[in-house]
């Protein structure tokens, strides 16, 4: 959740995709005659957790679906003032003020998510680390100082980087975190995830029963699509620029989010570094992974997920998703005999590769 220069648009809805084709289409469905009464789009886009955050609506009642988007901004600005490492009056932040002194108290949300990210930890073997915050610091990527940091800095970075001292604690009189000396929790790899399911909780209390909720790349759709069939939502080419999808994911009900290294970077000496780092070296992770694209009906889940497995790679990633239920992946591998797409079984049918240079292998998990 820190600023970005390059805006992560990694998943492109195309009923919105600048294909005007596409767009026709898309406009003239979501208009169409809904039985009796017409289906009318509700839509707000504005800037926030360090992106472009869109929220559409479907329903009959335009004035309502207004409404709830109003409700749905002001909960997401609720939500990034309690998580954002980058507001000085966060839980995070407080957190990461009075590390290694004492336990503050924090919201039993930003307790909860915090143990969330910590479950991941355990389960990618530290690959995910929300205790990342201090090499995310050094790096400073997103920000006018990004900068190759001194690796003495980083080393001592890395060594703080460690899930196991920070503890979550539930007492009678709130929730509790405290982390060791030197210690920075950063939840940018989870909290849009998190944001999203709330906004999805927030959707479904006011009755709206069709949504399309995009927090900058991290998608989730409920209800049935305003076009015929299901929800088409095109995947962001790693190597092309923004808006250009290798492929189409056809969903209903669940998250889809990607994670890769195009999304914020910025070049030094011919080199570029991105933002998802390895937490065993500090440095950004070497991945042979291009993009990963995880889709599960938890939105946390698949954003955890996504940041861990491109850090893990193809092999260690391919092994966590078949220990996994109900999660569904598009691996995009640099291979040296090309760019391979990989498609876990059960999406199988629900995926369509578009780009021609690519190959899609057999399928996997
Ligand atoms: P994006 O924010 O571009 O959607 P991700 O969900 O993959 O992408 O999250 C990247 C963010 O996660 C980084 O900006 C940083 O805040 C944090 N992060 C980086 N590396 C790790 C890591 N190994 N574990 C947990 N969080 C990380
Ligand atoms: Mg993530």
């Amino acid at each position: 959740m820190s600023i970005k220069i390059h805006l992560p648009r990694s998943i492109i809805y195309l009923g919105t995709a600048a294909v005007t084709l596409i767009l026709i289409i898309f406009l003239y469905s979501a208009n169409r005659d809904n039985g009796s009464r017409s289906l009318q789009k509700a839509q707000r886009e504005s800037y926030r957790l360090g992106t472009i955050v869109r929220i559409t609506l479907y329903g009959d009642d335009s004035k309502k679906l207004n409404n709830v988007l109003d409700l749905s901004m002001k909960e997401i600005e609720r939500l990034e003032n309690l998580l954002s490492v980058n507001i000085p009056s966060s839980d995070v932040s407080l957190v990461n003020r009075a590390s290694g002194e004492y336990p503050v108290k924090v919201s039993e949300e930003a307790g909860s998510l915090l143990e969330r990210a910590i479950e991941w930890s355990e389960r990618t073997g530290g690959a995910f680390d929300p205790t990342v915050g201090k090499i995310v610091k050094l790096w400073g990527i997103g920000t006018e100082s990004a900068a190759v940091p001194d690796p003495e800095q980083l080393k001592e970075a890395v060594d703080m980087t460690d899930f196991r001292k920070v503890s979550v604690l539930h007492e009678v009189n709130g929730t509790f975190v405290q982390t060791a000396k030197g210690q920075r929790i950063d939840l940018g790899g989870i909290a849009k995830g998190y944001i999203t399911e709330k906004v999805k909780a927030l959707l479904i209390n006011e009755g709206v029963s069709s949504a399309l909720i995009d927090l900058g790349g991290n998608i989730a759709v409920f209800g049935s699509s305003p076009k015929p069939g299901k929800w088409k939502l095109g995947l962001q080419h790693p190597f092309m620029p923004r808006g250009e999808y290798f492929g189409i994911a056809e969903v209903s009900d669940v998250s889809v989010v990607t994670s890769g290294a195009y999304e914020r970077y910025f070049e030094s000496g011919g080199i570029r570094y991105h933002h998802i780092f390895d937490t065993a070296t500090g440095y950004p992770a070497l991945s042979d992974l291009a993009s990963v694209t995880i889709i599960s009906e938890d939105s946390t889940d698949a954003d955890a997920l996504s940041t861990a497995l491109f850090v893990m790679g193809f092999e260690r990633g391919i092994s966590l998703l078949r220990e996994l239920k109900n999660v569904e992946a598009v691996l995009v591998a640099k291979k040296t005999e090309g760019t391979i797409v990989y498609v876990t079984k059960g999406l199988s049918k629900g995926f369509l590769l578009k780009d021609p240079a690519m190959k899609k292998a057999p399928e996997v998990q």
